[in-house]
Order: structure tokens, then C-alpha cells, then sequence
């Protein structure tokens, strides 16, 4: 469009101005059209990020919460960047039982009884396909330290698939283990949950490779002469050194392990006495490894 069809001989100047501002008008209005954009040049227009997908479930609700075992759509834990280090390679108070301390399994069975059989090499253990380990000891109620490294690299996997095992109280009660560094899940289901009840409270995961911690206590359910539950299993849980489940109690066995419970299944306790071993998780053969482990009995019970 040009000037000269609108701005003509003979015009005054009033006459002259207005055709002008609408000759600019017409302009801009034009110039919003885009045109191609040239060879090599940036796309004019970035497209809007897809919606993130988050793997989960709404099948039924939790005993006393308005979310749903492994909601997609429950809140994610905020992301904490943990300290450096906070209880990892220290060694363990005078009165604990070391349970593995990098050489051999002496202190673990497989589940089935037999000879603990994961691999160990250069001060760990790893998880080596061939089920899970649990401890020969039991325990009522403890201090459990942990360490463990995620696979690295995680390879394209994600959610439940990425890095997942757990610490299976009694194989009843799992603490889940994952690699929930910048990767997320349903959050019941991330690291330093309590599996398909309860998200840890904020997110402080170190990258996948790196050594992090659990420091776990735990306090065993309890049954009286009449076979009422008269106290719920309770845990607290640092993660690398943060506080992500303060005195949380059960609602029954974690789904999906061995505590009679099915994957996405309804949490019921089952009877059982308070002493309870520890087991550590095969979950697929996911390659994660195992550091410095040891645990104080409580002795609660004493104290009552
Ligand atoms: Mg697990």
C-alpha cells in the first residue's frame, strides 16, 4: 500500500495528516502478518511446552487422606539442595552392629535363607539380579544408617523404572528407594517415601552417582494379648541429612512387596512380632549400590 493512492494534490494539511496516520495504520496492521522466517534464521514464534506427564494412579483413596495411592496429581515435593555431607562415611557410634561395612555379607541372607549373593567390590555392594538381601538380626525398634548411589548414567529411564529398590522393614514396611534427582513420579513413589502412602516431605536428592544417606528410625508395630493393633508402626527418616518423614506411621504393609499386599493394592496390617529384619530391595535389577551400613537397637521396650 502505498502514500501516493491516499495522499494526493489539493489536499489541505488537516486532510493531508489524517491520511497519513491511516496510510501508517494500515502498515502496521500489515507488519503483524508474518512472513516466513529466512534460511537459518530463529523461529519467530516458541511453541508452549507440552504438559508434563506423570506416571500414577487413581484407583482408591489412602486410609485418612483425600489423595489417592500413587496420585499423579498429589503435590511434589519441594527440592532441597541437601549439605555436603551430613552423617555419610562417618563411622558408626560405638554401639552399633555394623551390618556390611564395604567387605563382605556375613551379616545377610538371601530371602529365601540362602547365601547373600550380591556382588561386592571396592568398599559396596550391589544390587546383582539375584533377589533381595535381608539381614539375619531382627530388631524392634532401631537407628539404621544407610548409604547408597544411584545408577549412573540412569540411562532413559524414568519414574518407577529409574534407580527404584527401597529399605523393606520385615519386608512389610519400604522406605523407597529411587533416583528422584530432577526426575519425578508419582510422589508416594519417590525417594524417601513411605511406597504408596506417604511422599517424603521435601525433595533433597543428590544427583544419580554421588553417595547419599538414610538415617532411619523406626519403631515396630505392636499387638496386644487380643490381637488389637495397639500401636502402629512409626518411622522418622533424614535423608541426606534432611528430615523428610517425622514419626509418620504406617497404615499397613507397602504395596507391591512381600508384606501381603499387591502392587497398587488396599494397606492392611498383618499380625507379627515386634522384632523385624531389614531387607534391601532388588527391584528389576536396577544397579544400585550399597555403603556403610549399621544399626543401634533402641531397646524402647526397657524403657517402658
Ligand atoms: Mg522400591
Amino acid at each position: 500500500m502505498k502514500s501516493k493512492f491516499f495522499i494526493q494534490h489539493g489536499m489541505n494539511l488537516h486532510a493531508r495528516v489524517l491520511a497519513f496516520l491511516a496510510v501508517l495504520a494500515m502498515t502496521s496492521y500489515s507488519s503483524s502478518a508474518q512472513p516466513p522466517p529466512a534460511a537459518g534464521a530463529p523461529a519467530a514464534a516458541v511453541p508452549a511446552a507440552p504438559a508434563e506427564h506423570i506416571e500414577g494412579f487413581k484407583e482408591h483413596l489412602i486410609a485418612g487422606s483425600k489423595w489417592y495411592q500413587h496420585d499423579p496429581d498429589r503435590p511434589q515435593p519441594p527440592v532441597v539442595t541437601p549439605g555436603a555431607a551430613f552423617s555419610q562415611g562417618a563411622p558408626p557410634p560405638s554401639d552399633a552392629e555394623t551390618l556390611f561395612d564395604g567387605k563382605d555379607l556375613s551379616k545377610w541372607q538371601g530371602s529365601g535363607g540362602q547365601a547373600a549373593n550380591w556382588k561386592v567390590q571396592d568398599g559396596y555392594v550391589e544390587v546383582s539380579g539375584r533377589g533381595d538381601i535381608r539381614t539375619k538380626g531382627k530388631w524392634s525398634d532401631f537407628q539404621l544408617h544407610v548409604e547408597f548411589s544411584e545408577p549412573n548414567p540412569p540411562g532413559n529411564l524414568h519414574g518407577q523404572a529409574r534407580g527404584n529398590s527401597g529399605i523393606l522393614i520385615n519386608n512389610m514396611y519400604e522406605v523407597q528407594i529411587g533416583d528422584s534427582y530432577q526426575d519425578k513420579t508419582y510422589p508416594d513413589g519417590q525417594a524417601g517415601a513411605l511406597y504408596g502412602q506417604m511422599p517424603p516431605l521435601v525433595n533433597p536428592a543428590k544427583p544419580p552417582g554421588e553417595w547419599q544417606t538414610y538415617d532411619i528410625i523406626f519403631e515396630a508395630p505392636r499387638w496386644n494379648a487380643t490381637n488389637e493393633l495397639v500401636q502402629k508402626a512409626c518411622i522418622t527418616v533424614l535423608f541426606n541429612g534432611v528430615v523428610v518423614q517425622h514419626r509418620t506411621e504406617f497404615i499397613g504393609s507397602t504395596d507391591g512387596i512381600g508384606g501381603g499386599v499387591n502392587y497398587r493394592g488396599v494397606s492392611k496390617y498383618t499380625q507379627h512380632e515386634p522384632p523385624v529384619f531389614v531387607q534391601l530391595q532388588n527391584h528389576n535389577a536396577n544397579p544400585v549400590r550399597f555403603r556403610n551400613i549399621w544399626i543401634r537397637d533402641l531397646n524402647l521396650a526397657e524403657r517402658q
